[in-house]
């Protein structure tokens, strides 16, 4: 959703759906945590009468805990949460799944895989961004593949479910490489609303062996 034309939100959300994407991704940024402003609990509020998509919130703030009880109240289906900030991350993936939505966790691409290792049993999804966030149409770090392997591994060696998603710099090119890595779940801005044919960029993406 960061990379749609915002003032005519509802209408490029729509084209998302059409083109037969199931999740929409949505950035929320403090500018703090992060050197840019995004969206607020309102936004998503408005949004949700006008959409049957799975809204992904992946809340990029120093203080995520706070907002948690705003979004899934505003119609959050999924909430992912950085593992980077200071304050209780095991209790706030807890609240999550206590509301009803799903609970994710986040890793910034410098933060080791390992950081994330004591809460992947709570989680629905496990984000690893391959950019830094922040801003749109930054490049891919491949270095990242390395954490969605281990990623892989981890959730193989424990028996658990959860996918693993990367955001940042992907196009059907990028897509591949983290296919390749064991990436199941893809969040697409730029190159998503830049295509000619979003419905074959999507299903591109969907078909990769
Ligand atoms: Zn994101």
């Amino acid at each position: 959703m960061l990379a749609a034309d915002h003032s005519r939100l509802a209408d490029d959300i729509a084209a998302v759906g059409d083109a037969g994407a199931r999740w929409l991704h949505v950035d929320i940024m403090d500018g703090h945590f992060v050197p840019n402003l995004s969206f607020g609990p309102q936004t998503v509020a408005d949004l949700r009468p006008k959409s049957t998509l799975f809204f992904d919130v992946h809340l990029m703030l120093d203080n995520p805990q706070e907002y948690i009880e705003a979004f899934i109240e505003a119609g959050a289906d999924q909430v992912s949460i950085h593992v980077e900030p200071d304050y209780d991350i095991a209790n706030s993936l807890a609240r999550i799944r206590n509301l009803g939505a799903k609970p994710g966790i986040v890793l910034n691409p410098k933060t080791n895989v390992e950081a994330a290792f004591p809460y992947l049993s709570q989680v629905d999804i496990v984000l690893a961004m391959t950019v830094q966030p922040g801003f749109g149409g930054q490049s891919f770090d491949q270095s990242v593949m390395q954490k969605t392997i281990a990623l892989d591994a981890y959730r193989n060696k424990n028996s658990l479910k959860y996918r693993i998603q990367v955001d940042g710099g992907i196009n059907l090119e990028t897509a591949r490489i983290c296919r390749d890595s064991r990436v199941d779940t893809f969040v697409a801005g730029t190159a998503f609303f830049k295509s000619d044919d979003q419905e074959q960029f999507l299903s591109a993406i969907e078909s990769m062996p």
